[in-house]
């Protein structure tokens, strides 16, 4: 299996998104405890890394340590909002010490509607610009999208946008927003959709993608909102091919290691065909409606055959159909029990440090954004648990 590790650089951030899942922290990383982690990934036997935040671009060590993974033997991928890939010089330098593959995070070609979800003017132009540094470099560049309330009706506007003026990108990611954690969770009303608000125009840039010969994946979807596509569903795949993912948090939750892929489902789910491949509702944080839910009658196994045989897949190891039945049935059990929690907490190698330096400019930063949040009429995120938030030297 070709599983893929994250691990969080930092948790600061130059943007100032109104939904961000992952604010900032006490906890930080140097060199050596970034290390740590990547050698926990080598260990593991997985096949890459990516490296996010936060936002990551901002630790000083990033090129070194995508040096050191790369020289490890990892994939290197990174997720950024590319403010600084704008700088040419900065996207060589990464390039040069072994990134391989970057997202960067855009999401809506409307200027107003990017400032609005970023918190910051001028965004646009520079996460252009980083797509076109990045391919300039060697590096393949993807585009990563969070759904929100905010772009949910013009996703399919993005994706003209991106096919007429950037056509290098031929790897789209759209995730769901997860209103579980961070701001998103107290910032719900203002930025979480409704599945009905962007099934048309995420039906129709899947298709603008298909028909261009693009690939994307989707993820906290459920199946019911996106059929013609399920092939592209994360979950689905993960749990089609039984793979895992770890996250190295920098934070309390240190690192998770997450093996089961469904959420929830409603009571009509049960006459759904594709339920035994679907990841249902994503319920952490409570803001979805099942009610929205509604069982497809297709064959599933069409839609196996299309993950199974999917060559670009670094995953890709060739399997009949017959063979993943008896597979699948095999562990299919333990990962599709309803409300099972999705994420088991696995304690091995601390996960950065909490310094007394690193308290003082989190308190510092807890003190800016809270300027910015009033400024912006959102809702600043919960503070951090007592004991990380007084946490001294470790
Ligand atoms: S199992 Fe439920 S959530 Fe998944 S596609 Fe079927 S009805 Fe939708």
């Amino acid at each position: 299996m070709a599983n893929i590790g994250y691990i969080q650089v930092v948790r600061h951030c130059n943007h100032f998104c109104g939904f961000c899942s992952n604010p900032t922290t006490p906890y930080t990383h140097d060199l050596e405890t970034m290390k740590v982690l990547v050698d926990d990934l080598v260990a593991r036997g997985y096949f890459g890394v990516v490296m996010t935040g936060g936002e990551p671009t901002l630790h000083p060590e990033l090129p070194e340590i995508v040096a050191y993974a790369s020289a490890r033997g990892l994939h290197v991928r990174m997720i950024t909002n590319g403010w600084r890939l704008a700088d040419r010089g900065f996207a060589r330098e990464l390039a040069d010490a072994g990134l391989r593959l970057v997202h960067v995070s855009i999401y809506s070609v409307r200027p107003e509607v990017e400032a609005q979800l970023r918190g910051v003017e001028g965004t646009l132009e520079r996460a252009f610009a980083a797509l076109d540094n990045a391919a300039e470099a060697g590096v393949e560049v993807n585009i990563n999208s969070v759904i929100s309330r905010l772009n949910a009706d013009h996703l399919d506007q993005n994706i003209r946008h991106f096919i007429r003026h950037h056509p290098q990108v031929r790897h789209f990611v759209w995730n769901n927003l997860d209103p579980s954690m961070g701001r998103a969770e107290v910032n719900q009303e203002r930025f979480v959709p409704r599945l009905a608000d962007f099934e048309l125009s995420l039906h129709r840039a899947l298709r603008l993608l298909h028909r261009s010969g693009r690939t994307f994946r989707v993820e906290r979807v459920p199946l019911c909102y996106m059929t013609e596509f399920a092939w592209a569903s994360t979950e689905t795949r993960k749990i089609v091919k039984g793979e895992e993912r770890v996250v190295h948090f920098l934070d309390d939750k240190q690192t998770v290691r997450q093996t089961a892929w469904g959420h929830i489902y409603a009571a009509g789910c049960e006459r759904c065909s594709l339920q035994p491949i679907c990841g249902g509702l994503f319920d952490r944080g409570g803001a979805y409606d099942p009610a929205e839910l509604a069982p497809v009658f297709v064959d599933m196994e069409p839609i196996v055959a299309a993950i199974l045989g999917d060559p670009g897949d670094p995953s890709f190891t060739a399997t009949t159909l017959a063979a993943w039945r008896e597979d699948f049935a095999r562990r299919g059990a333990p990962a599709r029990v309803p409300g099972e929690p999705e994420a088991m907490r696995e304690p091995v190698v601390p996960v950065g440090r909490i310094t007394e330096r690193g308290r003082r400019l989190f308190e510092a930063k807890r003190r800016a954004e809270a300027g910015k949040a009033e400024r912006l009429g959102i809702e600043l995120e919960r503070g951090p648990t007592d004991e990380s938030a007084q946490g001294g030297e470790t």
